[in-house]
């Protein structure tokens, strides 16, 4: 009798749901897989302080960049599934580079668990204050009569930015020269600095250097045009609708972890978000609040890695 509750006991123990009703007892890593200062990283440390706190453990952000974002995201889907290292999903690393890269090292849509996706950021084509263009139209005429003149900046090789330019250039017939960064962050401090003419990025990091004129903004990814930039066309009123796509940012883990986790992370991450700090530095740069439910984030990784796939068929883009 005593020996059989003892194996009850192991058995238990074993299955991981014991463990998983304990979770979390000690600090959560939350991996971002590009450098400081780009959209990921800003996410990440908005709401990790309100997550830690509905979680009752410290989550620490730690940047892991390289690869476009798949070195971080391959390190995430090779972790053990125990809730305690998680990562940061962004666009780049579930979609757009998986549907360029054959040689990406993990299934975007089987090697994670998807929790949560956390906001949706435009997107934005700025130029250095030097460039001679202040608006879409002057923009194009400079770049379509300079050929293989100007450079863009972007977050890394085969990320929503390269992509996205990719499929401008595609579109309109310029020819811009691309120059991958380790993230956005240290794409905006080249083209900030003037060494880059233009930089393809997401919104909230983006929009401290516009909103102090050090980025002159030309054209939005966003279902209709900023309170904040009223006087900027979105692609779509450009004529450039299939560029017209948002960003996301959301949070999973390795494939396997328990649900009994994944719930507990996404009612934490929700009621994070509920946090009005938090809510005001995600909306005021034009994103959008998600906080919704697993299924529905893991439906919205299949659908935009199809998105991302059907945009490299279709504009036959290759990874140079
Ligand atoms: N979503 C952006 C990208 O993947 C994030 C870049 C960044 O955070 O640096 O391009």
């Amino acid at each position: 009798m005593f020996r059989r509750s003892l194996l009850v006991l192991s058995l238990v123990a074993a299955t991981g749901t014991s463990w998983a009703q304990g979770y979390p007892n000690r600090v959560v890593k939350l991996q971002v897989p590009f450098a400081p200062g780009g959209t990921t990283d800003i996410v990440a440390r908005t709401i990790a302080d309100s997550l830690g706190k509905a979680l009752g453990q410290s989550v620490v952000v730690e940047n892991k960049a390289g690869g476009g974002g798949v070195v971080g995201a391959n390190e995430t889907a090779k972790a053990a599934p125990d809730g305690y290292s998680l990562g940061m999903a962004t666009v780049s690393t579930v979609a757009a580079n998986p549907a360029i890269n054959p040689k990406i090292p993990y299934n975007p849509l089987t090697d994670f668990t998807p929790i949560i996706n956390v906001a949706a950021t435009p997107n934005v084509i700025a130029v250095h204050p030097s460039f001679p263009a202040r608006d879409y139209k002057a923009f194009m005429a400079e770049v379509k009569s300079h050929p293989g003149t100007y450079s863009y900046s972007s977050s890394g090789t085969g990320g929503i930015g390269h992509l996205q330019t990719e499929l401008f250039k595609n579109l309109t017939g310029a020819f811009i020269t691309h120059i991958p960064y380790r993230g956005a962050g240290p794409a905006l401090n080249d083209t900030v600095a003037g060494q880059v003419a233009m930089i393809f990025d997401n919104m909230p990091s983006a929009m401290p250097f516009i909103q102090s004129g050090r980025l002159i903004p030309i054209v939005v990814a966003a279902p209709q045009r900023l309170a904040q930039l009223p006087n900027v066309p979105t692609f779509k009123e450009v004529g450039l609708e299939p560029v017209n796509r948002m960003a996301f940012y959301g949070i999973y883990g390795p494939k396997g972890l328990p649900k009994e986790v994944v719930d507990k992370i996404n009612s934490a991450v929700r009621k994070a978000l509920e946090d009005p700090a938090v809510r005001k530095r995600i909306e005021d740069t034009g994103s959008l609040i998600v906080g919704n439910t697993p299924e529905q984030f893991a439906a919205q990784i299949k659908a935009e890695y199809e998105v991302y796939k059907k945009v490299v068929d279709s504009a036959k883009l290759r990874l140079e």
